[in-house]
């Protein structure tokens, strides 16, 4: 499964009691290293959470060098871009080997709305995060070990002590951040050298995509950070997949 794989000097196992020593012995290493590690002691343990973001691009790329077949995660919500969907299909074409599952929540949209309201997600956005993507992202790691984001500090201020291997307390497992370090520099050159499809949103001013309805996903607001068109003008900044 991982032709490219280079094997590590691997000293410490990767486990709750020496997250902290590796996050601290593998800060500034290239990303692709840090993939490496993952992949050699997780294998099929180890999933990828993919929002099709520019972060998730750029990853599934590096991810995809070192494991054509790897394993990745999406969370469908039900209120996505139609872009969003589009570029998970252009994703799925430029790399067949990808073994891409969809979670879905267990209420449709429609079962939401006649149960909860219409807008949910504009009167209690955390319930609503909460019952479409934490509770299926949750569901959908369980069979695994250790899981991947293209989560990076520099995307918000909630996000700066951001490691590259952390413990995930609440799931119980190893989560993976090879990005941390990354600039939007880094990802968006990356991006074009190596002709990688990304969402057109991007290019309207939407530098972070989530949900569809405005109250969710709106232009960012120039000079803050990436995350701050995401719930505009409520203190949330995180739908909860990452506390
Ligand atoms: S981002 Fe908005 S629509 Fe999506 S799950 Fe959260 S509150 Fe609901």
């Amino acid at each position: 499964m991982t032709a490219g794989l280079m094997m590590h000097e691997q000293c410490l196992p990767i486990v709750e009691e020496t997250v902290g020593e590796l996050a601290q012995c593998w800060e500034g290493q290239s990303p692709t290293a840090t993939i490496e590690q993952a992949v050699e002691a997780f294998g099929e343990s180890l999933v990828l959470a993919c929002s099709f973001g520019s972060e998730n691009v750029v990853l599934i790329d590096l991810l995809t060098r070192v494991w054509p077949e790897a394993r990745a995660l999406f969370i469908d919500t039900g209120y996505h871009f139609a872009e969003t969907l589009e570029l998970k299909d252009r994703i799925l074409e430029r790399y067949p080997r990808l073994r891409l599952e969809v979670a879905k929540p267990l209420l449709t949209v429609e079962e939401q709305q006649a149960h909860y309201g219409e807008r949910l997600y504009e009167h209690q956005p955390d319930q609503c995060c909460a019952l479409r993507k934490v509770e299926p992202l949750n569901r959908a790691l369980r069979p695994y070990k250790a899981w991947m984001t293209g989560m990076r500090r520099e995307q918000a201020h909630t996000r700066t002590g951001l490691g590259v291997v952390q413990w995930d307390a609440r799931r119980g497992m190893v989560k993976f951040n090879p990005l941390a370090h990354w600039t939007d520099r880094q990802i968006w050159t990356y991006i074009f050298k190596h002709q990688l499809p990304y969402n057109p949103l991007h290019d309207q001013g939407y530098p972070s995509i989530g949900c569809s309805p405005a109250t969710c996903t709106a232009a960012a607001v120039a000079g803050a950070d990436s995350r701050s068109g995401r719930w505009q003008g409520k203190a949330k900044t995180e739908c909860g997949l990452h506390l």
